[in-house]
């Protein structure tokens, strides 16, 4: 039977320390050893997932392939990993209470008090161990959302001070800092990681590595000082830079050989070099683009660009692929009118049309849609953004000017996106979405099909409204073509318009399926049409 280890990644100082990426760059760095790795958030909030969250509130709802909504840092996970998150990777405080208390109704807990410990970090500790009972990996890397001294927080150091207990030298602790430079001194300061240990030591945990995220580089002294203060090593303090990209902190982390010491403290053989020819190739495109690509994301959250996470990786990961800069201009769909869309987006390679729920923005984003088609720039719509693209060819071109999605206009009588019929009588808003991997048929000539290369597909849907499949004959007629279908339902996932030089919309979100080492096809043709579409209009 494998034993499994585990690494549970703490965050002390402030929120912001990028918890996420060093534990997705250690788990790369573990598996690009051999060893196979998954990473679990835990969020301390009551919500039971982010998916009734306004993005403005936690950035990107993420959904795996099992449909769960999930924390944006599971897309890191996925991305650096290369591999599927799922329902277990992700748990909040709202789902340990939730079991808990459905326990507890059910008469489970036979008269007992039914209190914060045991019964609610039994229940953490269950699902911190969920993954590990698969036998599938070798080590389980637990990030507890957060930052030590949150009231929120306690219950999950209680349970990371248990099962370090229980686990003895399977479990380590990596507890993660900030070190702040005071520019009027000149000095680096480790006073507030000195404290955010104590904080973890009242809490019953010593932390066994340290990382320290720092704007400039740590002297020994400074390391050692850290490591006298908090009870380790001098080289279980790791420094962590700032770097221009998240994709070289797996290489910061290797050249500060965290991997090393990780395996070390959990008695695992080092195996080999950490392979990670892939990934510097990468890298050093990412670093040195032949060309830059010019595209404009339309959306009503772009002040807050953690909302279209997925979306802006794998703009980048296709820019990449293309040996290309995506440069994102972000617009603002509520900004957009008809005087002022020429101005935004003529001189864009490519424009991308975002997902979204409710009213707000939509006109923008019809007038963006309505620009791209007629001046023949190439475009990609997801969700929300292939809906307005459809109900923009319905007013537009079939001249149904009451067209509209029942989600924005309850009362059109030209509904082209309209509520699904199993979705009528739903009442809750949590979890009820058509979520998760669905398949899809794609016809063979079309810009997809040039994509994928194949012509059955899966991937990732959010969303509660479809392409009505009444109006369908009307647009094929007029020039819009369905050329993806769900095979059992027959709902429209997919249209084009052939016409146009690229002009794609997808009901899923080919976003959260993008990685490292594969870029999404979709993305990757969209940026390899906009750079198309840049080089005609040089010539
Ligand atoms: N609001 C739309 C729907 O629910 C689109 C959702 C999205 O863009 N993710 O169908």
């Amino acid at each position: 039977m494998k034993k499994t280890k585990y690494i549970f990644v703490t965050g002390g100082v402030t929120s912001s320390l990028g918890k996420g990426i060093i534990s997705a760059s250690l788990a790369k760095l573990l598996q690009a050893r051999g060893y196979s790795v998954t990473i679990q958030k835990f969020d301390p909030y009551i919500n039971i997932d982010p998916g009734t969250l306004n993005p403005y509130e936690h950035g990107e709802c993420f959904v795996t392939d099992d449909g769960a909504e999930t924390d944006l840092d599971l897309g890191h996970y996925e991305r650096f990993l290369n591999v599927s998150t799922s329902q277990a990777n992700n748990v909040t405080t709202g789902r340990i209470y939730q079991a808990v208390i459905n326990k507890e109704r059910k008469g489970d807990y036979l008269g007992k008090t039914v209190q914060i410990i045991p019964h609610i970090t039994d229940e953490i500790k269950r699902r911190m161990k969920l993954l590990g009972k698969t036998e599938q990996y070798d080590v389980i890397i637990t990030e507890i959302g957060g930052t030590i001294g949150d009231i929120e927080s306690l219950p999950y150091i209680e349970t990371v001070r248990q099962l370090k207990w229980e686990l003895g030298q399977d479990a380590l602790v990596i507890h993660l800092t900030l070190v702040p430079y005071l520019a009027a001194s000149g000095e680096l300061k480790t006073k507030p990681t000195q404290h955010s240990v104590k904080l973890m030591l009242e809490n019953g945990v010593q932390p066994d590595v340290l990382v320290l995220r720092t704007e400039h580089p740590l002297n020994d002294d400074i390391k050692r000082k850290v490591a006298l203060f908090c009870n380790v090593k001098p080289s279980s303090v790791i420094e962590s830079i700032d770097v221009s990209t998240i994709y070289e902190v797996p290489i910061k982390m290797c050249q500060e050989k965290l991997d090393e010491t990780v395996l070390e403290k959990l008695n695992l053989p080092l195996k080999n070099k950490p392979e990670l020819t892939d990934w510097k190739k990468f890298l050093d495109i990412l670093e040195n683009p032949k060309s830059e690509v010019n595209v404009a994301l339309v959306g009503k959250y772009v002040e807050l660009h953690d909302a279209y996470k997925s979306i802006a990786e794998s703009l980048l990961h296709a820019g990449v692929a293309n040996e290309s800069k995506v440069k994102i201009h972000w617009t603002h769909s509520e900004q957009i009118t008809d005087e002022n869309i020429a101005e935004k987006l003529s001189n864009m390679d490519g424009v991308l049309v975002a997902p979204g729920f409710g009213h707000r923005g939509i006109d923008g984003k019809l007038i963006a849609i309505k620009y791209v088609r007629e001046n023949n720039i190439p475009f990609l719509g997801i969700c929300l953004g292939m809906q307005c693209a459809v109900i923009e060819f319905a007013r537009n071109v079939l001249n149904l000017h009451d067209a509209h999605s029942t989600e924005m206009n309850r009362r059109t009588t030209q509904p082209v996106i309209d509520l699904m019929e199993e979705q009528k009588n739903v009442l809750d808003m949590g979890g009820t979405m058509r979520l998760g991997a669905y398949p899809c048929r794609v016809s063979e000539s079309s810009h997809v099909f040039e994509a994928y290369k194949t012509d059955f597909i899966k991937e990732r849907h959010r969303h509660r409204y479809e392409f009505n499949n009444k109006y369908l004959k009307d647009f094929e007629n007029a020039g819009m073509i369905g050329t993806g279908v769900n095979p059992d339902t027959q709902l429209i996932e997919i249209v084009e318009i052939p016409q146009h030089k690229w002009f794609v919309g997808v009901q899923f979100h080919p976003e959260y399926k993008s990685t490292v080492l594969n870029p999404h096809p979709i993305f990757v043709e969209f940026i390899k049409a906009s750079l198309g579409h840049k080089n005609s209009r040089v010539e």
